[in-house]
């Protein structure tokens, strides 16, 4: 039994749990995976590592803005590139009209995840399967192991057509028809992340670290994944397919040939010949990458007794910036239907900067 169960350990339910957790409460995260971060995410391999979801940060808004310099002066992260080339059939690799820092971590964008976690109890490889409401006016998790889990509110963390496929069963008299429609209205693009390394040979580099193909029907953007990594000894990459794609392959059991699909059109369009001929290559298959219809709200809460209350990257958009927000937001409306022991001045930046400093510096 805790006060408040999290479902999902990406970046907008660990920032709503510290939230809490700093508040007083006692959180439960339950996270599926065996790692936090969620789309945040790193795979090591070859001795190096690829980040294959979330590639850079973008300062945007002021919570967000004040983040990417406190975790810049812990040397978590530092500016990579301020240009992102954009190519087109008809132009060819072109610089953008406006350019602006983007920020990433050596170690892997997922570490930046690691930051909110100190303190506070996660269970990973722990799917949430089924909630129902108890007699007792608890919400009670079933986790895939068969575990319960009982807590007096809920906080849902994770894409929205996930979230439907959890919530809808309590059906529209219990939560609401107007947030079951809202809840339904979200949609994601997919998304294919191919990770591949390179000979050390591999001969012309490019000159660019990030591109971006406009109005591509099968990619959307590549990353020089290893000029991220201070040690890397041979080159590769981070190719992202187009939403098309990714739709045309939500089903399809192997991989490889899109893979190998993808590599061969970017060798093309590039001009890279070498890059169709990867020494290794990881595939992952995002079936919710993007928000494609956010709501144009920070979280949204149940209309029931017993809190519940969902956040993350759909909610009001903008990426890891938007799930940032959408997680304290969601914090602070748990807080209202229970205790309101958040007191309105509390800084969470500041909260935070005492574990991020000590975290940082004990590591
Ligand atoms: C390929 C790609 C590239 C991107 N590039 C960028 C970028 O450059 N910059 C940027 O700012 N953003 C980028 N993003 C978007 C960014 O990663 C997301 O906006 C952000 O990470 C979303 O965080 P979230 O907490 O809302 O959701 P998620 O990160 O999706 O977290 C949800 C968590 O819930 C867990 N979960 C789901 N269902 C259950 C269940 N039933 N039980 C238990 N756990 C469950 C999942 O495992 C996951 O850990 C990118 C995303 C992708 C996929």
């Amino acid at each position: 039994m805790t006060d408040i169960a999290v479902i999902g350990a990406g970046i907008s339910g660990l920032v709503c749990a510290q939230r809490l957790r700093q508040a007083g409460y006692s959180v439960v995260v339950v996270e599926k995976s065996r790692g936090v971060g969620g789309r945040v995410a790193t795979r090591r391999l070859q001795g190096t590592c690829a980040d294959h979801g979330a590639c850079y940060l973008q300062p945007k808004g002021e919570l967000f803005s004040k983040f990417v310099d406190l975790w810049q002066n812990l040397q978590v992260i530092k500016v990579w590139t301020d240009i992102v080339y954009e190519f087109s059939a008809s132009g060819g690799i072109a610089e953008p009209a406006n350019r602006s820092p983007r920020y990433i971590a050596p170690e892997g964008m997922s570490s930046i995840a690691k930051f909110f976690t100190p303190g506070l109890e996660i269970l990973f490889n722990q799917r949430v399967i089924t909630i129902n409401p108890t007699k007792e006016n608890t919400w009670c998790l079933i986790l895939e192991s068969n575990e319960h889990l009982t807590a007096k509110a809920l906080v849902v963390a994770i894409p929205a057509p996930q979230a439907g496929d959890l919530l809808t069963p309590l059906g529209a008299n219990l939560l609401g028809a107007e947030f079951l429609k809202n809840l339904h209205s979200v949609e994601f693009n997919p998304c294919i992340s191919v990770m591949a390394g390179f000979s050390a040979n591999s001969q012309p580099l490019p000159y660019w670290q990030a591109l971006t193909f406009n109005d591509h029907t099968d990619l959307a953007w590549i990353g020089f994944d290893s000029s991220k990594r201070p040690q890397s000894q041979q080159p590769h990459f981070v190719l992202q397919s187009s939403a098309g794609l990714a739709e045309q392959h939500l089903e399809t059991p192997d991989l490889q040939p899109v893979g190998n699909y993808m590599l061969q059109k970017a060798a093309e369009d590039l001009a890279l010949p070498w890059l169709e001929n990867p020494e290794w290559m990881q595939i992952h298959r995002w079936r919710y990458a993007f928000p494609r219809t956010p709501l144009d709200i920070a979280c949204l809460s149940a209309n029931t007794s017993l809190p519940l209350v969902c956040c993350g990257d759909w909610c009001g958009g903008n990426l890891v910036a938007g799930a940032m927000v959408s997680g304290l937001a969601a914090a602070d409306e748990i807080d209202n239907q229970l205790r309101h022991i958040i007191p309105q001045n509390l800084d969470f930046l500041d909260l935070l900067k005492g574990f991020l400093t000590n975290s940082f510096t004990t590591n």
